[in-house]
């Protein structure tokens, strides 16, 4: 939708062809029916959140499309948008369905032809002063440029199924291989999964790789659930673990303030002033009692403090400094906000989002291997390289 109301804006004759019923139905759905739109975070701090690679080359279209000037157009439009925890931009009206109007009636104003129920089979490059042909079910259509914008593999009844990659295929684009991200996890630890429904706050989780080397730590709520782990940290490791294909774990601090020693000597000084009292008490009190009990019950701990060993002290202090854990999988496209890879960047001008193989093409939002964590970020980054793909095509 931001592809075809830019390019209306500049005069373009626009058909915006949508496979669903209506347009925008992931908008429908994000942010728990409020749509996270975006963030307010900016310059080389926002760019670093979707990683080095994908950052930078994000770089150009983000300055020249920031969140505040995403803030600007809807709010100009009439939305007024306010600023939640995490730096996360969410309408006043607390409406996604707001969201996703504002750009339908943007588009229509603008002159885009929208059409819905109508999937797009196949593009091809056409003979004659229009370079492609799309083919649809309703039959074919003749265009100058070709935007793909078909979202990735997430959340498939929303109409991303990844047919994009096979149309960016056809045209020789390559596919960074697709895994989910932004989903939760899926942990087997039963004694784990018992704790269901317990937050945690203040807690850090982090992915490791098979060499036990930290890749990427969050310190943000944990949902512990009948299946594993959601909430904003696990679900932000979700792609980072899915990468390592099985061989992935976590480890959780769950005591991220202080120090080994500090733990060890906490305990030692409670054994010593309050030795009757059971250990389960001396945990750090910010975490719920029946996880207390969980890893006091793990390292074989329960008890008086002062029946506690040096060996179970150690234990207790790696389990809350350390705990490791394995996790297969996350729960997969049908739960993940998003999808990590897609068309290649190198294949992929970033200043316009024209394809490098095929002048014409253009490809932007989640089609490309772009991902962002929880926040607002991914459609953000929809949002701005759907604007440079609008602005050239
Ligand atoms: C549950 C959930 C919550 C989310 N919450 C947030 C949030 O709060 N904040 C945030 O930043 N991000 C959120 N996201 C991620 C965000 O929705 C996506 O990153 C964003 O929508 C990607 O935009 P896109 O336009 O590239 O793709 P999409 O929004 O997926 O749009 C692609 C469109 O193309 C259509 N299409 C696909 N194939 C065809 C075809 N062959 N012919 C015609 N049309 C086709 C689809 O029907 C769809 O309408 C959430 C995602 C999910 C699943």
């Amino acid at each position: 939708m931001m592809a075809a109301l830019c390019a209306a804006r500049r005069g373009r004759s626009v058909l915006l062809l949508e496979k669903n019923r209506q347009p925008g139905l992931k908008i429908l759905i994000s942010g728990g029916g409020r749509c996270n739109l975006t963030t307010t975070r900016s310059g080389a701090d926002l760019e670093a959140q979707y990683g080095a690679v994908r950052g930078r080359f994000l770089r150009h279209a983000l300055r020249s499309f920031p969140p505040q000037a995403l803030r600007e157009l809807v709010e100009a439009a009439g939305l007024p948008l306010r600023e939640e925890d995490l730096e996360k931009l969410f309408p006043v009206s607390q409406s996604a369905r707001d969201v996703r109007d504002l750009f339908v009636r943007l588009c229509q104003e603008a002159g885009v032809a929208l059409r819905t129920g109508c999937p797009v089979r196949e593009v091809v490059q056409a003979a004659g002063p229009r370079r492609f042909a799309v083919r649809t079910v309703d039959g074919m259509v003749v265009s100058d440029s070709v935007v793909l914008a078909t979202g990735g593999l997430s959340y498939p009844k929303t109409g991303a199924t990844g047919d994009g990659y096979a149309m960016a295929a056809a045209f020789g684009h390559g596919l960074v291989p697709t895994v989910p991200a932004l989903a939760p996890l899926w942990l087997e630890t039963p004694w784990l999964r018992e704790l269901q429904g317990i937050v945690l706050h203040g807690v850090q989780i982090a992915v490791l790789d098979p060499a036990g080397r930290i890749l990427l730590n969050r310190t943000r709520p944990i949902l512990i659930t009948h299946r594993g782990l959601s909430g904003p940290a696990p679900m932000d490791l979700a792609g980072d673990l899915e990468e390592l294909h099985g061989a992935g774990r976590v480890s959780f601090d769950f005591a991220p303030g202080q120090s080994r020693e500090e733990l060890d000597r906490m305990l030692q000084a409670a054994a010593a002033a309050h030795g009757a009292r059971a250990v389960v008490g001396a945990l750090p009190e910010h975490l719920p009692e029946r996880l207390r009990a969980a890893l006091v019950a793990l390292v074989g701990a329960a008890g008086p403090l002062a029946a506690l060993t040096r060996v179970q002290r150690q234990g207790l202090v790696a389990a809350l400094k350390d705990l490791r854990l394995p996790v297969p999988k996350s729960l997969g496209f049908d739960h993940a906000e998003v999808t990590r890879g897609g068309v290649p960047l190198a294949e992929v001008d970033p200043r316009t989002m024209q394809s490098r193989r095929v002048p014409g093409l253009f490809v932007c939002g989640e089609l490309l291997d772009v991902d962002g964590p929880i926040g607002g970020f991914n459609f953000q980054a929809a949002f701005a390289t759907g604007r440079l793909a609008g602005l050239t095509a």
